[in-house]
């Protein structure tokens, strides 16, 4: 009896196009009593229409005129193709809405929790072009003028997340993106609140991004978290309160996926992350987590 009620309960999440690796996990779902949560790409999506070129007029930048709106975007583009950030894909997809041929790309290098950078064909030169935040500068050694830092903090502050376009070594503009919480989201944190002991959000985006999304959702938001740092949160949580499930869409938070005690992945085709993860969402919807909740303690409750 016993291996059939997993059997039954593992084919009713596959028949939900949810991925459970064994019956096993839906025990330690019964378990856990702590759940954290991912923010960009996870409790928040982004938009291509929402992507915006900013493009200070007093620029300076060496050797040439700084390129146009367009040349910014597409440059952007280019490197962040290869990647599976949410924010990769809308900037992607803000460049195709334009109609913006991309230029040929090669050595793209994605630095987790700050941006990405790659080699781009402009004018049948490779220039060095990099997408990402503060800690992308530094890793890049980029400082860029103070006028598109304000900027970056003005867009920030507004509740919008900026990033840097670096061209060799000049900061040419900033793409800023605003951010919505996912469909769902706010009665998906009330109904895991109901069946856990802590329930909490560990993001590598910046301070004010994690107020808002307090205010929003009414759950503790940890920020500027590299991957790293996730897993150490990751284990103080599980210290604190026992085994801890973490829900992310895999970019930037598979090390941590594998370190939770049940790691959810909402698939976004990265195949690094169905890895790490104990149960993969082919169906990327939120209200699956609290389902598989019920699920796990229904399961365990039939085997006692
Ligand atoms: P979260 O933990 O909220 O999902 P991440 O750790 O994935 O966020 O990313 C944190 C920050 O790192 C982003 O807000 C962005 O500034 C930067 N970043 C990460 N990946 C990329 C990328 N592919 N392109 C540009 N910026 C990136
Ligand atoms: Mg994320």
């Amino acid at each position: 009896a016993i291996p059939l009620s997993l059997t039954v309960a593992l084919e009713q999440a596959g028949r939900k196009g949810v991925l459970v690796r064994s019956g096993r996990t839906l025990l330690d779902l019964a378990r856990a009593t702590a759940v954290t949560f991912d923010k960009t790409g996870t409790l928040s999506t982004l938009t291509a229409p929402s992507v915006r070129v900013l493009r200070p007029e007093t620029v300076p930048v060496e050797e040439a005129p700084a390129p146009a709106d367009d040349a910014v975007l597409r440059r952007a583009a280019a490197v962040e193709q290869g990647t599976n950030h949410a924010l990769a894909t809308a900037v992607v997809e803000a460049a195709a809405d334009r109609d913006l041929s991309l230029p040929a790309v090669a050595d793209v290098t994605t630095h987790p929790g700050a941006g990405v950078v790659g080699r781009v064909q402009v004018d049948g030169r490779m220039r060095r072009v990099g997408v990402g935040n503060e800690r992308l500068l530094d890793a890049l050694g980029v400082t860029g003028p103070p006028r598109l830092h304000e900027a970056f903090a003005d867009e920030a502050d507004a509740g919008r997340t900026p990033l840097y376009v670096v061209d060799e070594t000049a900061v040419v503009g900033l793409l800023s993106i605003e951010e919505r919480v996912a469909p769902h989201a706010e009665a998906v944190v009330g109904a895991v609140r109901e069946r856990s002991e802590a329930v909490s959000v560990l993001t590598g985006d910046r301070p004010a991004a994690a107020r808002r999304l307090e205010d929003r959702l009414g759950v503790r938001a940890e920020a500027g978290l590299a991957p790293d740092e996730k897993v150490d949160r990751l284990a103080a949580l599980r210290d604190a309160h026992g085994p801890v499930v973490m829900v992310g869409d895999g970019i930037n938070d598979a090390a941590a996926l594998a370190k939770a005690d049940v790691g959810i992945a909402l698939s976004s085709g990265a195949s690094v992350s169905m890895e790490a993860a104990d149960v993969t969402l082919y169906n990327p919807d939120l209200r699956l987590v609290p389902w598989l909740q019920h699920l796990g303690r229904r399961t365990h409750r039939v085997i006692q």
